[in-house]
């Protein structure tokens, strides 16, 4: 019985992956393979990308963005649980790791949904507004440079329909946001925009410690 989250241990972290883990070989095979680079890290934890997955089939979702595409593991999770006709829209700004997420897309056969935006994710969400796209996304992940963050959030509540969710990577931000004697610009940021979002009456909250820690935002 406990009236708070377990802390995992490495012991009780390994169980529950076995108890909990489906991850289809593709996605394992993009996963493992993106630990050999040297940034490799960054990507989500398998853990967190089967949560997405569950989540998109959940809402029925059919249009997702994704800001921080990376290697492109979260986006071929995310495109693996959307319908035939489900559309990603992927921004990032380095060439070279679009290249390695395009050979993934097509690797697991999901190119077809995934449109990359290969430009900063300002810009991008910026014109998909002016286009029109406000309030028609389902879900947004952010995953991205978290100097934007707030920036991508603002923008994410506009091109999101009311009852979709925006969910951000990183909120316990390697557990440094706990930290006191940690003042770096980057944590002050993290802890700014997590304080930010508890008083948000503009959503639902719920902040999962998952991974490197999950916010979804329900937009009210
Ligand atoms: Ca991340």
């Amino acid at each position: 019985m406990s009236i708070k989250t377990l802390s995992l241990t490495p012991q009780l972290y390994d169980y529950f992956l076995s108890i909990s883990l489906r991850e289809p070989p593709i996605l394992k095979d993009i996963r493992q393979r993106g630990y050999s680079h040297p940034l490799g890290r960054m990507q989500i934890a398998a853990e967190q990308a089967q949560f997405l997955s569950f989540l998109l089939k959940l809402m029925k979702a059919k249009k997702v963005l994704e800001i921080g595409v990376f290697l492109g593991y979260s986006s071929t999770a995310m495109a693996l649980a959307l319908p035939p006709e489900g559309k990603l829209i992927a921004c990032d700004v380095n060439p070279e790791y679009a290249e390695i997420a395009r050979s993934n897309w097509q690797k697991a056969k999901v190119e077809s949904k995934i449109t990359l935006k290969l430009a900063p994710a300002i810009q991008t969400l910026q014109e998909l507004l002016q286009q029109g796209e406000g309030g028609t996304f389902d879900f947004v992940f952010i995953d991205a440079d978290k100097d934007n963050q707030e920036q991508y959030y603002e923008y994410a509540l506009q091109l999101v329909r009311q009852g979709g969710v925006i969910a951000v990577d990183n909120v316990l931000w390697y557990g440094k946001v706990a930290q006191p004697e940690v003042d770096d610009e980057t944590t002050k940021r993290i802890r700014e925009f997590n304080q930010k979002l508890l008083r948000d009456e503009r959503i639902d909250l719920t902040v999962l410690p998952l991974g490197d820690g999950l916010t979804l935002a329900l937009k009210r």
